[in-house]
């Protein structure tokens, strides 16, 4: 069974030294996208979260095998955009003010852009954007729907020529993938001198993270290396990038995106789902209602230049 999975040394300095941060508390009912039964591990050790002795980053450890992992985010299906539609381009208008900051009138690339919401946004503000995501099904959305350029396959396989992009995002993604490390340094490479790389991650040092611990809502399946501003700046040194500094932007969430996962939680969401549809008239006005709040409170966000 345990071939599925491999061990894997710190994703950000490489040593293999670690304390066991908690055990698993994956079951059968978190596992959801067509992942069987024969993908657990015997002895709770799926879903294990450990922490660096040298450089304090949280990892999971085992993981499920890389090729696994990528096949099934190509494979993976849209939510429901219409759930996190209004949320997300509200929030990727505040992420393309804050990249406004640092550089306006360039060309920008966007790793894991989903459905494009941020590309979308970032276009009507004037850069030339170019997006990359696993999801054959959210690129095509973002193409479709936004007409956007998007490629649907792994970033580190496009091999970008040295010094095309002016900025860089990769907004809630280093939690997800195998060799973060691995990526910043392309993303570093792939730069122009001067060029700006910003990062978004959830923070497991955030307040959230702090009370809920295990239970934190960003302890899941997908999530595989959990950064706290301090190590996510760490690994963005380690790349090669300089002048690295903390900042933040309004988070938006509808009531709608907020609800649904709660009932989920309380397993009552079957029963009442078709109250919840977007389409609905109560879907509507939870879609409506939109509550922002500083990214920070859960999040790292960071900028860094090469
Ligand atoms: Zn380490």
């Amino acid at each position: 069974m345990d071939w599925l999975f491999e061990y894997r040394n710190c994703p950000n300095c490489g040593c293999n030294d670690f304390t066991v941060l908690f055990d698993s508390n994956m079951k059968q009912d978190d596992f959801q996208d067509g992942v069987e039964s024969v993908y657990m591990l015997p002895g709770d050790e799926y879903g294990r979260h450990v922490k660096c002795r040298n450089c304090q980053l949280v990892y999971v450890n085992p993981i499920e095998k890389e090729t696994k992992i990528n096949e099934d985010y190509s494979k993976r299906k849209s939510v429901d955009v219409s759930i996190i539609r209004e949320s997300r381009l509200r929030a990727s208008k505040a992420q393309v003010e804050l990249i406004k900051r640092y550089k306006t009138d360039a060309n920008l690339l966007d790793i894991g852009c989903g459905e494009g919401f941020f590309l979308f946004n970032a276009s009507k503000a004037g850069y030339s954007t170019k997006g990359v995501e696993l999801s054959r099904d959210a690129a095509l959305y973002a193409r479709r729907e936004f007409g956007l350029e998007v490629e649907a396959t792994a970033f580190e396989g496009l091999q970008f020529p040295e010094n095309c992009f002016d900025v860089v995002t990769l907004w809630q993604v280093l939690e997800h993938v195998p060799r973060p490390l691995m990526i910043l340094k392309e993303v570093h490479r792939t730069l122009k001198p001067g060029g700006l790389l910003a990062a978004s991650t959830p923070d497991i040092k955030g307040v959230p993270a702090k009370i809920l611990r295990k239970r934190w809502w960003n302890i899941r399946r997908l999530h595989i290396n959990q950064f706290t501003p301090g190590t996510l700046s760490s690994i963005l040194r380690n790349a090669g990038f300089k002048n690295i500094a903390f900042t933040s932007y309004r988070e938006s969430i509808s009531l709608l995106m907020l609800f649904i996962p709660i009932l989920k939680h309380l397993k009552v969401y079957k029963p009442l789902e078709v109250l919840f549809y977007p389409s609905s008239i109560m879907g509507k006005i939870m879609n409506r209602i939109v509550l922002t709040y500083p990214a920070r409170l859960d999040n790292c966000t960071v900028v860094g230049f090469k």
